[in-house]
């Protein structure tokens, strides 16, 4: 694995036995303290995402992943997923290029979009990426024009209700449309060669696995009775494996292998992929951030702090922080940040705070009634399981620097990786963020700011 990462290109520190990835934000507060910096930033702890595909082979040993690249695009990521033997799915050009430079084989790559620009289906073809989906008769005439030799995969709709983020609105052929749309795939001389789905991110039911994989199914009948011998079958994503889905991944997987042995028996020689993002990177990036402004405004409203600590209702303390909705945080606006206070005392006045991004912008809001201790300027707050759709989203909005990364992998003096299960695992809450208060170093930096 670490010989596939190719050190020279990627600037991962190893780690020696005995430092943890505290040590390490630890040492990089110090490390901007004294060149008089604040930038914000991610550490990225690389064994995590090995953790994940240890898990997912094992679990899951009939389903191929192609790691969406979407989800978070950073080199080392992709290098380590790619030294791992993952596939990828590749949403644009772009990602494709990406996947490319990286030395990832076109046959590794699905073109998982099912409305995409000519001009990004020309470039797939130049570069023999033939996997592709569609679910609309316009894309297939798109792709008769400039990709006639491309393999094709029809997306369905399927039942996402109960996912955090609904695809379905947007993407897939409703089932009675496929026969048409297949008909008109062979009129246009075009191969079909599988079907996907994507139950939407976030999903916690597994019974919409089993739905989808039983439509599925019908397609594939349908596609038979046609005359196509389809052999491919992507399950899409939707996978997480943190707060409230911990348990489930393994509630998913049952139901995955169990309704592939019933629609789609290992006889049958499909081959089955998938394409998770959330599931590999949610966990494995931190984010440090820094509080660069603090305002206290008095309020009528009488508030309350809900765990019972002592709490002072009249002041409200409004925290400025160096990232936010238009940075690393956008996920939040559909993934609700939840947070659990760590490093904080039971009987340290609380305050009702507001947490706010650093733009001009009122709705870059993080978090608001969240009853903390006082922070000072310059405190810094530790985010955790901030690596799905963060790095891969932010905006140039006011121009405030991006959150620099940092990779980090554990190492073992026998060159074998150590397996480390992330800083806070054992406080994930409900399937998000947890705030550290990071008061382990924030004293000294506290006392500079007092003086
Ligand atoms: N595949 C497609 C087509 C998607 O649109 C997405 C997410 O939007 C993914 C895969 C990754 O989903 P997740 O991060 O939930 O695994």
């Amino acid at each position: 694995v670490m010989h596939g990462l190719s050190l020279e290109r990627n600037p991962i520190e190893i780690l020696e036995t005995g430092r943890s990835i505290s040590d390490i934000i630890d040492g990089k507060i110090r490390q901007l303290y004294l060149v008089g910096s604040e930038e914000p930033f991610y550490v990225v702890n690389l064994d995590n995402i090995l953790e994940r595909h240890l898990q997912w082979i094992s679990l899951l040993p009939r389903v191929k992943p192609f790691y969406a690249v979407k989800c978070n695009n950073t080199t080392a990521v992709l290098k380590m997923l790619s030294a791992l033997d993952t596939g990828f799915d590749c949403a644009s050009k772009a990602e494709i290029e990406l996947a490319l430079s990286l030395g990832v084989k076109p046959d590794d790559i699905i073109y998982a979009h099912t409305t995409k620009p000519l001009s990004h289906i020309r470039y797939a073809c130049a570069h023999r990426v033939n996997l592709m989906t569609f679910d609309n008769e316009e894309e297939l005439l798109k792709i008769s024009h400039v990709h006639p030799q491309a393999k094709l995969v029809i997306r369905i709709a399927v039942d996402d209700s109960k996912s955090m983020v609904r695809l379905s609105p947007k993407f897939g052929a409703r089932l009675p449309t496929v026969r048409q749309l297949l008909g008109r795939a062979i009129e246009l001389n075009l191969e079909v060669v599988g079907v996907s789905f994507h139950v939407g991110s976030g999903c916690t039911r597994s019974s919409a696995f089993r739905q989808a994989i039983e439509d599925a199914r019908r397609v594939f009948d349908v596609a038979s009775v046609l005359g196509f011998q389809m052999r491919l079958l992507d399950i899409g994503g939707g996978f997480s494996k943190i707060g409230d889905f911990q348990e489930k991944f393994k509630e998913f997987s049952e139901v995955i292998n169990g309704s592939l042995d019933e629609f789609f028996p290992p006889v049958s020689g499909l081959e089955v992929i998938a394409e998770p993002g959330r599931y590999y990177v949610e966990s494995a990036f931190t984010l440090a951030v820094n509080v660069i402004a603090k305002r206290v405004v008095v309020e009528d409203r009488a508030n309350k702090c809900t765990d019972g600590a002592e709490s002072c209702p009249e002041r409200v303390m409004m925290y400025y922080i160096n990232d936010g909705v238009y940075g690393s945080m956008s996920c939040i606006t559909f993934d609700p940040l939840i947070t659990s206070l760590q490093a904080v005392k039971k009987s340290e006045p609380r305050y009702c705070s507001v947490i706010w991004g650093p733009t001009c912008d009122s709705i870059d809001k993080i978090t608001e009634n969240y009853w903390i201790p006082e922070l000072y300027v310059g405190d810094w707050l530790l985010v955790d399981n901030m690596g799905a759709y963060t790095v891969s989203v932010t905006t140039d909005f006011n121009s405030f620097e991006k959150a620099h990364i940092y990779t980090r992998c554990f190492y073992k003096n026998n060159k074998k990786i150590l397996l480390f299960a992330g800083v806070n695992s054992s406080s994930f809450v409900f399937n998000m963020q947890v705030i550290l208060i990071y008061s382990c170093c924030v004293l000294p930096y506290r006392q500079t700011f007092t003086d």
